[in-house]
């Protein structure tokens, strides 16, 4: 897998390439040290779908085969570590709404519906539960507390990265079980880079209004005709030093969804045609 092609970010190596059961995978080496979760991020590669979802699509919704999907999430339990009927599914549908999981939530998404809409986070102290969340170019937001053990997973587009959905998921996780910030592993997973995220004015006000002024040359750039180049990556980060984590506890990822598209699925690359990645959280 190492002749794999990928395009990274120079000067930085925060997601390593892992591969089992001849299933590549993303991970965070500095999550893999806290020794205490199962951790991963799916590539394009593995799977048995075809056509537009080749071949490693985990959407029920996006117009796959079924049986394919399941077998997909199969084999990436396999490889990453993890039972699928231990699954429990974000809805997402970029909000910042977010979900406190518990044991009654094992399987929904997977082996049961989900009784629940609208959550693009979720938080847990639960060990086994697998939190899972899905992409193809938005952010993946993972956060470990070593101390209190327990996890948070969400999902951060344009409009929940405005919304500092990072930045919540780590307050949540403070209410719920006690976590200092201070102690606190975050990763902002593969997604867009800024040279490939162009947006229009209006998503720029929302990040003006939500981030203070003093970040806005490292936010964002104006291209002309009334577009912009936006850095979510460092956005994401930002609501994280605001929720109070320290700088040396948040890896970014070194890998574009977009730059990489025969590797991973890419909404802007493919123009929508795409299958969705997964990132995968678990307890021990
Ligand atoms: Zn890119």
């Amino acid at each position: 897998m190492e002749q794999l092609k990928w395009k990274k970010v120079k000067g930085r190596s925060s997601t390593e390439l892992r591969e089992r059961e001849g299933v590549p995978f993303l991970v965070f080496p500095s999550l893999e040290a806290a020794g205490m979760v199962v951790h991963g991020f799916s590539t394009r590669l593995g799977g048995v779908s075809e056509g537009i979802y080749s071949s490693m699509n985990v959407s029920f919704t996006r117009g796959d085969q079924e049986e394919a999907v399941r077998e997909n999430y199969r084999r990436l339990g396999a490889a990453i570590g993890f039972s699928c009927e231990n699954l429990v599914c974000s809805d997402q549908t970029h909000t910042t709404n977010l979900r406190v999981a518990t044991e009654e939530d094992r399987g929904k998404g997977f082996t049961r519906r989900k009784d629940y809409t609208d959550v693009d986070g979720l938080v847990t102290n639960v060990p086994g539960l697998v939190l899972a969340t899905f992409y193809a170019d938005c952010v993946p937001l993972y956060l470990v507390d070593p101390v209190r053990r327990c996890i948070g997973l969400s999902h951060a587009g344009w409009r929940g990265t405005a919304g500092k959905i990072g930045k919540k998921t780590a307050e949540l996780m403070t209410e719920q079980y006690g976590s200092r910030p201070e102690d606190l592993l975050a990763a902002i997973g593969p997604s867009i880079c800024q040279s490939c995220y162009e947006v229009s004015e209006d998503v720029i006000e929302k990040f003006r209004e939500a981030f203070d002024e003093r970040f806005h040359t490292e936010l964002f750039y104006e291209k002309g005709g009334g577009k912009y180049q936006l850095n979510l990556w460092r956005a994401n980060e930002l609501a994280f030093l605001e929720a109070g984590l320290r700088p040396e506890n948040i890896a970014v990822t070194d890998v574009c969804t977009c730059c990489n598209p025969a590797l991973l699925f890419s909404h802007r690359a493919s123009k929508g045609r795409r299958g969705n990645l997964g990132a995968f959280l678990m307890l021990k």
